[in-house]
């Protein structure tokens, strides 16, 4: 098979054209071309009124071999890679202790469906509740403003990622394809199969709930076992070796392999680990607003006449802009047509985030707007990252009423750093709802100043985005983990073996994908320890 990139097509172009794309670039006959099969679909949108899809195809010809030779100089013109997944080990017959996952997000939920792949029959500890029950406590949350602290956005079977927008990129390398591995699971377990060509998939809320019980289910058939309401309390560790680990309700597992994908929000699980002795470093995250604007504007400034055109979908962005303090301000899980969400996990806190459905379709389009900051800003303590966020997050809850609404501000008043008093033209769709009010005590001053150096920069760049009427809710706080907990190429943490940092919590991924990435990698690693422990 021969990878031909960087075809570019009109938007509208038809599928003779891309055929006769194929021929003019290998200057073949249409019955020397066998079979097309789309690898890569992208947007170019550069210039908004010439719109251009440009293509990565896999074709077979009758004369492979002889093209690959002719167009050996030709980097548009390659041998198809293989992209299958290949696993490193497989589970010896007596595999006594098993392995363990604590967290089932994305990054458990890989790092568990690959070592039960591979016959390690691993056990699976989960704090929050299976995704159905945990989805009407969610909701439930946004409804009626009953918290539960171990059931919620962050919390629970599927991990921060499932009531989301379902973005599927990621800019890290990946020279062994492990995304085309997560990829392909997500389509056998329910994902519309575009994932696996459009050069930005995304999923949507719902499509992920369902994809999550498929994941479960085939983690069970391999011989792995997913304990609910299992939130780990305490770890064994004795000379440097962790031992087991102690559930909260006190029953205990031996094993000396454990990944620990905790997600960036367990701040108990954190605190435990570091007063345990496995090394923690203060890491740096970013804190912001959530901005929303209605979605026609970011279509027409992005878009420009092809505004609403059916491949093109709800037009999303990504900023950034560097201050002269030397801060970088940048926008952060954004959400075409979407909703922003109560993200919280811990009582009388507010915290925003943005989530939507595989169709797109709410009228809002949102996104973080947050300020990189680093430990010096929160010096003295590995977790003094997580006590910054506490702190703003319950400022923000005093703010909008002490209730779990969040305070509100319009752009054109934050700007100016008047409070405000009346929505415009852009209804804020935070649930459970919203507090009109003056958000600059909100945040550090130098990131209010931040923000606003770049609302009239990104202006520049999305004619709309600095609009009076545009609306701020807030704050935004669980971008990224606070902490890192440092491994070695072996995976394990520096100082306690058996201990698997894992994921987005300890600090080795940001994101779906680049979570699951690291699953299958701690799986890889999990399963190559055990085999040589087993000799
Ligand atoms: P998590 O998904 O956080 O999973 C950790 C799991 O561990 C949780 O289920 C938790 O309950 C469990 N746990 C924690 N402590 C314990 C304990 N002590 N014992 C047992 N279990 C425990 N990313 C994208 O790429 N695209 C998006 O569109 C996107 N949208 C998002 C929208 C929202 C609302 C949120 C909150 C996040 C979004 N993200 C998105 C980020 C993404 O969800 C995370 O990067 C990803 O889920 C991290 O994966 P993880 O497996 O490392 O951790």
């Amino acid at each position: 098979m021969i990878r031909l990139s960087n075809i570019k097509l009109d938007l509208d172009h038809s599928p003779e054209e891309l055929t006769q794309a194929i021929l003019t670039m290998l200057n073949i006959s249409a019955d020397e071309l066998v079979e097309t099969v789309v690898f890569r679909r992208g947007i170019d949108a550069r210039t908004k009124n010439r719109i251009f899809l440009l293509y990565t195809l896999d074709v077979t010809t009758s004369k492979d071999a002889f093209l690959l030779e002719q167009f050996s100089d030709n980097q548009s013109v390659k041998p198809t890679p293989d992209m299958s997944y290949k696993f490193v080990a497989k589970a010896p017959e007596d595999l006594g202790e098993r392995p363990v996952v604590v967290g089932f997000g994305p990054c458990g939920i890989f790092a568990g469906l690959v070592l039960a792949q591979m016959g390690y029959k691993p056990i699976i500890l989960e704090r929050g509740k299976e995704v159905r029950e945990r989805t009407k406590d969610t909701f439930g949350f946004w409804r009626s403003k009953k918290l539960n602290t171990e059931s919620n956005v962050q919390f629970g079977e599927g991990g921060a990622g499932t009531f989301s927008d379902g973005k599927l990129w990621t800019q890290i390398k990946d020279k062994k394809h492990y995304g085309r591995k997560v990829l392909n699971e997500f389509v056998e377990a329910g994902a519309p199969e575009e994932i696996l060509y459009v050069s930005k998939p995304h999923i949507g809320t719902f499509k992920l709930v369902s994809m999550v019980e498929k994941m479960r289910a085939k983690i069970i058939e391999l011989g792995g076992e997913i304990r609910f309401s299992a939130r780990v309390d305490d770890l064994h560790i004795e000379n440097g070796q962790l031992l087991g680990l102690t559930l909260a309700d006190g029953s205990e597992i031996k094993s000396k392999h454990i990944a620990m994908a905790i997600g960036h929000s367990a701040r108990d699980t954190f605190q435990m680990i570091h007063d345990k002795g496995v090394y923690v470093e203060a890491k740096p995250f970013s804190v912001g607003f959530r901005i929303e604007h209605n979605q026609s504007v970011i279509d027409k400034a992005l878009f420009g006449q092809f505004a609403g055109h059916p491949i093109l979908g709800a037009a999303d962005y990504k900023l950034v802009h560097h201050c002269k303090s030397g801060r970088s301000v940048y926008s952060f899980c954004m959400c075409p047509g979407g909703t922003v969400v109560a993200a919280t996990s811990e009582e009388h806190a507010v915290v925003t985030n943005g989530m939507s459905q595989y169709s797109r379709n709410e009228r809002n389009a949102n996104s973080a707007i947050v300020v990189g900051i680093d430990p010096s800003d929160y010096p003295g303590h590995p977790l003094a990252g997580i006590d910054l966020q506490r702190q703003l997050e319950k400022a923000a809850y005093l703010l909008g009423g002490e209730n779990y609404d969040a305070p509100a501000q319009l752009v054109g008043d934050f700007m100016k750093g008047t409070s405000s008093a009346q929505l415009g033209g852009v209804d804020p769709s935070y649930k459970p709802g919203i507090r009109l009010t003056d958000m600059t005590s909100l945040l550090p001053q130098y990131c209010v100043e931040a923000i606003r150096e770049a609302i009239p920069a990104f202006n520049k760049k999305i004619r709309g985005f600095a609009m009076e009427d545009a609306t701020l809710t807030g704050v935004e706080t669980r971008t990224s983990s606070p902490i890192s907990i440092k491994r070695g190429d072996d995976y394990q943490s520096i100082n306690t073996k058996g201990f698997y940092p894992s994921g987005e919590g300890a600090g080795y991924a940001g994101g779906i994908m680049s979570s699951a990435i690291d699953g299958i990698k701690v799986a890889e690693a999990m399963a190559l320890s055990i085999n040589e422990q087993a000799k």
